[in-house]
């Protein structure tokens, strides 16, 4: 598809009314047809460019003066937006193509036609319409993403942002891009890209929460327009969603027209909720053991080889790790938010000794992954047959934290050093991540139950409590089994 012919024809039918537009006067059912089509025109493409603000610039320009350049403007800037929302510029395309320039009289009907769906006025956009801006998706992983990232190259360094509405899938997707970009090439720059590193992962970390009252507001809208066309049960859903991202007024007002739909939700047992909690805490252990195994092959020839490495090679060696560590503690956080929101876990304190559990074991994951993958390699043992393998390996696996944190603090491993430390900022980060998704997810539970008026019965604590006694009696046992045969 030509992305910058169709730019240029759509700004060619926008440029007379822009201003009309973008005051978001709706036209009278009188009003030529070229108004009427721009005004359709512009109904599609505002969701998508209200959210970057070059278009948006470059369209005021055009109302102060509608000039050839101007208009080039516009369009570069539209042709960007066709070329990342092909789903956008098909549907632009079948507007612009099935109405001709030229001015023809409509009759009254077609006329009232275009209004497909009538905006009411006043409203910030039209919430039925806005999707996944990559595939087009609706659903309630709708988020507004602003993720920011650094390029360098040597002398020069920029700064860019991926921005706008997309799906769960995508937002993931470019959440990590963003991070592996900034990580990888965007301190490689003098001076700028040592300052905007550090700058700009530390605002990666907070975007998503400073944008959960927008999200949130999102959200709300889309709920309120699918109870307008009485889809009741996906309003729900996206009133959930909208929900855990923020308690509102608004959004309490909204859940009382939908009690029904809403609940009160069936009680989870004891059963479900304590192997959730274990499957959970099984799941970010093995992203745990996979973190420390994927760094202790990748330093290994580092560490175990000559003495003198220079410091860029073992600053180098570390960024897998600091990565990892990064997109560990971001998926481990999203996971563990959706497991206490299923098992109903509504109590602070059973949140946070759940949180702190799975800290813990994270950490201690992490040495027992990098000691298998030390012993692995530079293996001095050689287990004879099945049975003796299934000890060798099976011990490591459960002693293996114990073995390497001795081997730092006792033995002499100074190279680990390192590794420690970044390895307990990491066991922080998991701890601030997974802190905030599962108080989220327990406020979330709380603000549900009150709006739907039902009895908080469990709280979750004794499941909590369960998963946490049963994970310190494992490790102990196998400590102690430890310690004793070494
Ligand atoms: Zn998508």
């Amino acid at each position: 598809m030509d992305h910058a012919r169709l730019a240029r024809e759509t700004v060619d039918t926008l440029a007379p009314y822009l201003k009309e537009l973008m005051d978001r006067q709706i036209p009278d059912p009188e009003a030529p047809l070229n108004k009427i089509e721009a005004f359709r025109l512009w109904r599609l493409i505002y969701p998508k460019i209200a959210l970057r603000s070059g278009v948006i610039q470059a369209a005021k320009k055009i109302i102060e003066e509608n000039s050839a350049g101007n208009r080039a403007a516009l369009t570069h800037q539209l042709t960007q937006v066709y070329r990342t929302n092909e789903h956008i510029a098909l549907e632009v395309m079948e507007i612009i193509r099935s109405h001709p320039r030229q001015e023809e009289e409509p009759t009254p009907q077609s006329r009232a036609d275009y209004f497909f769906q009538p905006t009411s006025p006043g409203k910030e956009f039209s919430a039925e319409q806005v999707s996944c801006q990559v595939c087009g998706t609706k659903d309630e992983t709708l988020r507004l993403v602003s993720y920011p990232y650094v390029v360098s190259l040597i002398i020069v360094t920029f700064r860019r942002v991926f921005q706008g509405v997309y799906c769960g899938k995508h937002a993931n997707r470019y959440y990590f891009l963003a991070v592996f970009i900034t990580m990888t090439i965007g301190w490689l720059g003098i001076p700028f890209g040592f300052l905007f590193t550090p700058l700009t992962l530390s605002s990666l970390l907070t975007v998503d929460k400073k944008l959960r009252p927008a999200n949130a507001k999102l959200l709300l809208e889309i709920a309120k327009s699918r109870l307008e066309t009485d889809e009741r049960n996906a309003a729900a859903v996206y009133l959930k969603e909208s929900l855990w991202l923020e308690d509102s007024e608004q959004a309490r007002s909204l859940a009382k027209k939908l009690l029904p739909e809403l609940g009160p939700a069936a009680q989870p047992s004891f059963t479900f909720q304590l192997t959730s909690l274990l499957f959970n805490f099984l799941t970010v252990w093995i992203m745990g053991f996979l973190i420390g195994l994927v760094d202790g092959v990748i330093s290994l020839p580092l560490e175990t080889g000559s003495e003198n490495v220079s410091i860029l090679v073992m600053v180098f060696s570390y960024l897998p790790l600091i990565l990892l560590l990064f997109f560990g503690s971001y998926m481990a956080a999203h996971l563990s938010g959706e497991t206490a929101q299923r098992v109903q876990l509504d109590s602070k304190w059973s949140g946070r000794i759940f949180t702190i559990t799975l800290s813990l074991g994270v950490v201690y994951a992490i040495f027992t992954g990098k000691f298998l993958a030390i012993n692995q390699m530079g293996s001095h043992l050689d287990p004879q047959n099945f049975l003796d393998s299934l000890f060798y390996y099976g011990g490591m696996i459960f002693n293996g934290g114990w073995q390497l944190i001795l081997q730092i603090f006792v033995g002499k491993a100074p190279t680990y050093l390192l590794f420690l430390i970044f390895v307990l900022l990491g066991g922080v980060l998991f701890l601030w991540n997974l802190l905030d998704h599962i108080t989220q997810s327990v406020q979330w539970q709380h603000s549900l139950d009150e709006i739907t008026g039902s009895m908080a019965q469990e709280s979750g604590t004794l499941a909590v409590l369960t998963t946490a006694l049963l994970v310190l009696i494992f490790s102990l046992v196998f400590g102690t089994v430890f310690f004793l045969t070494s």
